[in-house]
């Protein structure tokens, strides 16, 4: 039933920007086949661009990246 309008699964992912500077960051998921979508604050596609499953981000909260400064030693060892 992918033409009928799902919500994204929204993950918090923690990413290696450059040196020991972490960016915390929420990407979208399609609900169906788990591709990243390439949605953002101004722009949120309509439809997942692998699957076509339609997505519905009305209940998304944008938030800004967030850099985590003193989070390099603490998640190395993980
Ligand atoms: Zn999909």
């Amino acid at each position: 039933m992918k033409f009928i309008a799902r919500k994204p699964v929204v993950r918090t992912e923690v990413y290696r920007k450059y040196g020991f500077t972490y960016v915390e960051h929420k990407p979208c998921y399609c609900p169906r086949c788990n591709h990243v979508l390439n949605a953002g604050p101004n722009f949120q596609p309509k439809y997942c661009s692998e699957c076509g499953q339609k997505i519905d981000f009305s209940e998304v909260k944008w938030e800004e990246e967030k850099i985590l400064e003193h989070a390099g030693r603490r998640l190395a060892n993980e």
